[in-house]
C-alpha cells in the first residue's frame, strides 16, 4: 500500500528527515511557520500517524520521502547518483523495487537433473 503525499508535503518530509525543526523549514522554504504547521497536520493525518516525527518514520518504511518532487524512480535514483548525493528513501525503495523484479525475471529456470540408464 502505497499512500499519496503532494510533492509540497514531501518537501516538508524530507526537510524534517535531515533534522530540521518546523521554523527552521519555515525559513529554509521562505514560508510561515504556521504554514509548515498546517502541512505537517495534513502529512500526520495522510499517514495515520501519531505526530510528525511518526510520520517520517512511517514514510521512510514506505519509501515516500523524495529530496526532489519527481523522486521515486528509478531515473531519480540514478541522478542523485551522478551527482554524488546519497539517494533519498522514495528513490532507495524505487531501486530496491527494480532490483527485486529484475532477480525474478532473470531466475533461471530450475534444473532437471536427466536420469541416466
Ligand atoms: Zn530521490
Amino acid at each position: 500500500m502505497r499512500r499519496q503525499l503532494t510533492a509540497q508535503q514531501r518537501e516538508v518530509l524530507w526537510l524534517r528527515a535531515q533534522g530540521l525543526s518546523g521554523p527552521q523549514i519555515a525559513r529554509h522554504l521562505s514560508l510561515a511557520v504556521s504554514t509548515i504547521d498546517y502541512r505537517e497536520r495534513c502529512i500526520v493525518h495522510a499517514l495515520d500517524a501519531a505526530n510528525i516525527t511518526n510520520a517520517v518514520h512511517l514514510a521512510t518504511a514506505e519509501g515516500l520521502i523524495g529530496r526532489y518532487a519527481d523522486c521515486g524512480d528509478r531515473a531519480a535514483y540514478l541522478r542523485h547518483w551522478r551527482r554524488g548525493e546519497i539517494a533519498c528513501p522514495a528513490c532507495k525503495a524505487a531501486n530496491a523495487r527494480r532490483q527485486a523484479e529484475r532477480r525474478a525475471a532473470t531466475q533461471p529456470p530450475p534444473v532437471t537433473r536427466e536420469l541416466t540408464p
